[in-house]
């Protein structure tokens, strides 16, 4: 990746964006448009169709239509394999492209979302492209005059809602088992950042999926997304983002057709630095990244660091050197370590709970300030609190930017009692030279992921899911193909 292709990219003009649905771009039904405004300087990029309940329904229509008309869904795996492969191979093809698109339209910094957006999705369909002529259904061991067949099935239309911070990865990471296992999919991107999503359902059509298998329908939440989560023909809704949003959507199945609802959600995650750290140093830089890259706009971000006495000056002192080494700036400079705040909403949200905690008493050791604000754009640069309290709502609420509430701990009881007070569970690192530590702390901290002498990076290999409010769903892995698929009994007498 060189700036001067970022650069040629980077002011390219957008035209207004359509739905995509039934394989093509299709104007909404209505006139109403969103626009879209870049964090970068403010500027309008472009607009998106604000799609309504009547939009949500043609789409689930099509979806539905091609499900049951069954190239897709009952396709040979094979073959669905081949097409999936093709797909994966076009998302890589147009990395750059798309990895650009995306920051224009939310603010990450450009090194960051070319891996964690096209690149993972690439790897993500191309995961599930390869799994799916691997996974078997079952024999069941009844006595010999029965013949007990155990068939996995698609489930037929699947709604995704996603968040804007990757809204690629973490569409993949739901479209991706989905229709690998055969299913319809309707996708409702985030109203601020469905940019790279609207170029992906392009992509699978390029790549041969048929016509109504994969659409995505733009618009805002309360309308696009509330007609698929209250859709009577809707048989999944697969959901990241807010704790508020989760439970406003489990309800919404309620009041319609129970469809299955799989949450993935906000995270506080807890970072523990024990005296017997290994290196020190290295700790800290990988902390200050672990909270800060992004913006701190990552769901198992690092936002609560918890920091033995022995060594906490010390660990304090790494770590601001860490965080004053991280540049702020323009988010498709290759320099730029942290790039924007996806919207001003977010921004005043973030600079909110950085005043709220300093009034609680926490004590402001660096950022929490916008700057950069000649850019017209939303920058922020990092925050570190230090003598945050469980009392204080910086210890137990979600920013989801770059403010990182700090504490200090003696023992190891009182370090989990601290990790887990919250009511989230998703992420968590234990830093520690004993491995007995760090087994210990890995079945007492509740939250889906425990980090030992690190902080974030796994793969597509290995579950991502929360705790307690963190939600329940699972996405990557295997395991995410259970989300997407049920079991059939077929009970033959012999
Ligand atoms: P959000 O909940 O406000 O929005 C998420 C999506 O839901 C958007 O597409 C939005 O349009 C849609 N939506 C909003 N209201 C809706 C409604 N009434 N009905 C249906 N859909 C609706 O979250 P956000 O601000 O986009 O993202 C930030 C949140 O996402 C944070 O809490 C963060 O922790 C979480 N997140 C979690 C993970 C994870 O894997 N657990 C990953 C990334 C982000």
């Amino acid at each position: 990746m060189q700036q001067a292709q970022i650069d040629r990219l980077r002011s390219s003009a957008i035209p207004a964006q359509q739905l995509f649905v039934g394989g093509r771009s299709t104007p909404a039904i209505g006139e109403a448009r969103l626009d879209v405004v870049s964090p970068i300087d403010g500027r309008v990029l472009t607009t998106i169709a604000d799609a309504d309940g009547a939009d949500v329904d043609v789409a689930v229509k099509r979806a539905r239509q091609a499900f049951e008309q069954g190239s897709w869904s009952r396709a040979a795996p094979a073959q669905r394999k081949k097409i999936l492969l093709r797909f994966a191979d076009l998302i890589e093809k147009h990395a750059l492209e798309i990895a650009v698109l995306g920051v224009r339209d939310n603010g990450t910094e450009i090194g960051m979302a070319y891996k964690a957006e096209p690149l993972s999705a690439a790897g993500t369909i191309r995961y599930y492209a390869e799994a799916v002529d691997k996974v078997y259904g079952e024999i069941a061991p009844t006595s010999g005059d029965v013949l007990g067949l155990v068939h996995r099935e698609p489930l037929g239309i699947v709604g995704v809602i996603v968040p804007w911070n990757f809204p690629l990865m973490i569409g993949a990471w739901k479209i991706g088992p989905a229709l690998a296992a055969g299913n319809s999919v309707v996708v409702k991107p985030p109203e601020i950042a469905s940019l790279t999503l609207l170029r992906l359902a392009e992509l699978a059509s390029e790549a041969g999926l048929p016509d109504g298998v994969l659409n995505v329908v733009t618009g805002r939440g309360a309308s696009a997304g509330e007609a698929l989560a209250l859709h009577m023909d809707v048989d999944v809704l697969a959901f990241t983002g807010s704790g508020a949003v989760g439970r406003r959507l489990l309800e919404c199945s309620a009041r319609s057709n129970l469809k299955r609802v799989h949450l993935e959600l906000g995270g506080k995650s807890p970072n523990i630095v024990f005296a017997d750290v290994p290196d020190i140093r290295q700790a800290a830089k990988v902390s200050a990244n672990g909270i800060f890259r992004n913006s701190g706009q990552v769901c198992v971000a690092g936002s609560r660091l918890l920091v033995q006495s022995q060594v906490y000056e010390r660990f304090m002192a790494e770590l601001l050197e860490a965080t004053a080494r991280l540049r702020v700036g323009d988010p498709l400079d290759l320099t730029s370590d942290i790039g924007a705040i996806s919207s001003q909403v977010q921004l005043r949200k973030n600079l909110d709970a950085v005043g709220r905690a300093e009034e609680q008493g926490a004590k402001r050791l660096t950022g929490g300030e916008q700057i950069r604000t000649e850019s017209g754009g939303n920058f922020m640069s990092p925050a570190i609190l230090a003598d945050v309290t469980p009392k204080m709502r910086l210890w137990r609420e979600e920013v989801f930017g770059p403010v990182l509430a700090v504490t200090r701990f003696d023992s190891e009881e009182d370090a989990i009692a601290l990790a887990n007070a919250t009511p989230y569970g998703l992420a968590s690192a234990v830093w520690t030279g004993r491995l007995s530590t760090a087994h210990r702390m890995v079945r007492a901290i509740h939250a889906g992921v425990v980090h030992v002498n690190t902080y974030g990076g796994a793969d597509i290999t290995v579950p991502l899911g929360g705790f307690k409010q963190s939600g329940f769903g699972r996405d990557k892995s295997l395991h995410a193909l259970d989300a997407y698929t049920d079991l059939k009994t077929a009970w033959i007498a012999l």
